[in-house]
């Protein structure tokens, strides 16, 4: 069971979130939480890290980032124990769970579940356990997993004590066709497949951090999203509650051909113009945005109609704008191109589905229900269970209002 900040943000909510789990417990569930910081205590000590000092040691910002998830572990243990169910927290470095050197991206390497599998025999010991923290292994170092990361530890650990499911319990009540925000009539899917979700969590869509997804598809963990705010006592534990589970394909019975469509704003568009058509622009552009880290995606290379020169389109994060063109400029001898444009109000719509694989023309549909809509589209990329359009962020709303529609994803 993982818990969200907002399902911990006060002593209410921890009281809440134990009675969730003394419902499994009562059940006879052998027990597992992972929990995030208080809502709004990662971004305060993040704050805190910048006033101190603007170029700190990622080492000693893990140390401040990571003790949020401490606070939370043990007031929720406390709580439990107080309700009569035998409970300890763990940290991170106590498990262990042992993770790479990279501060404040680390990556789990290797989870000890052992401890947590013994207790949960010889003392029905529920294990309340740090989420976005590790250890590295040589250093003895807190390390942190990015932000959002306790869904990964999340699912880390329930791989590492062979879990039946990873239930995360969020503010929302599981994953929708689309941002219910902006139409209204999405649907709360009842299952989707990693790849799928996959994509999704990729293309925008913010329930899940996506290592997480990636980690449950290695491990075959199954996810389970659900909301928090059901009352613990309305809900049977032997029951399916409502929420959306992550799955392997094959739990699939019924594949619609599109099961999701994200969204991003966050996109940059930056077209490089009329480079020279000879082996190794492409890497003469990419490799030095590659080592200023900086994200590339939707990359779409013309072909060459004079044979002498192409142009090449991309998109980055809106936030690193700036840096990938600086990024060009300094690179402008060895690239050799005559112009870069650019454009930061575009936004990235992604329509994803595994039935595409087995279906044709699902794509030419999109594009010609835009074209009706009077909707240019500046770029358009492929794979097999997903096709992305670049759009002008103005038609956004129209944009994902019409595909939902088209793909038959609007509730009646
Ligand atoms: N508390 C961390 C964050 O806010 C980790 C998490 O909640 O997933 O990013
Ligand atoms: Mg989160």
């Amino acid at each position: 069971m993982k818990f969200g900040g907002t399902s911990v943000a006060d002593i209410d909510r921890i009281r809440n979130v134990a009675r969730h789990v003394k419902r499994e417990v009562d059940a006879g569930h052998q027990v597992a939480v992972v929990t995030s910081a208080m809502a709004g205590t990662t971004n305060r000590l993040v704050e805190w890290c910048r006033e101190a000092a603007v170029l700190h040691d990622a080492r000693e910002y893990d140390a401040v980032v990571a003790s949020g998830e401490q606070i939370t572990a043990g007031l929720l243990a406390m709580t439990l124990e107080a309700m009569g169910i035998t409970a300890r927290s763990w940290q991170g470095w106590q498990l262990p769970i042992y993770t790479s050197e990279a501060h404040a991206t680390a990556r789990i390497l290797d989870i000890n579940g052992a401890e947590l599998i013994a207790r949960f025999k010889e003392r029905n010991e529920v294990a309340v356990i740090t989420g976005f923290q590790g250890v590295h292994r040589e250093t003895g170092r807190i390390t942190t997993l990015g932000r959002g990361g306790s869904d990964t530890s999340a699912v880390a650990i329930a791989a590492a004590i062979a879990a039946e499911r990873c239930d995360i319990y969020t503010d929302v009540d599981g994953v929708y066709t689309t941002d219910p925000r902006v139409v209204p009539r999405a649907q709360r899917l009842d299952k989707i497949a990693f790849e799928e979700m996959l994509e999704l969590a990729s293309q925008g869509a913010k329930v899940l951090q996506v290592r997480s997804v990636e980690l449950g598809m290695v491990h075959n963990v199954r996810i389970f999203v659900r909301s928090s705010f059901d009352k613990p006592e309305d809900i049977d534990p032997h029951a399916t509650p409502p929420g959306t589970l992550i799955c392997d394909e094959g739990e699939i019975m019924e594949q619609q051909v599109v099961t999701g469509i994200a969204f991003s704003k966050d996109e940059a568009q930056i077209s490089v113009r009329r480079i020279e058509d000879k082996p190794g622009v492409a890497a003469a552009i990419f490799v030095p945005l590659a080592e200023a880290n900086i994200n590339v995606d939707m990359i779409v290379q013309n072909v060459s109609a004079d044979g002498a020169t192409t142009d090449l389109t991309f998109t980055v994060p809106a936030a690193d704008f700036d840096r990938a063109k600086d990024t060009l400029n300094k690179a402008k001898s060895t690239i050799g191109y005559e112009r870069v444009d650019g454009a930061t109000d575009v936004t990235k719509v992604s329509v994803i589905g595994i039935g595409m694989r087995s279906h044709a023309g699902v794509a030419a549909r999109a594009f010609q229900a835009l074209a009706e809509r009077r909707i240019n589209i500046r770029a358009i990329t492929t794979s097999e269970i997903k096709f992305s359009l670049l759009i002008d962020s103005a038609f956004t709303e129209l944009a994902v209002r019409t595909l939902h529609s088209l793909y038959g994803l609007d509730k009646a």
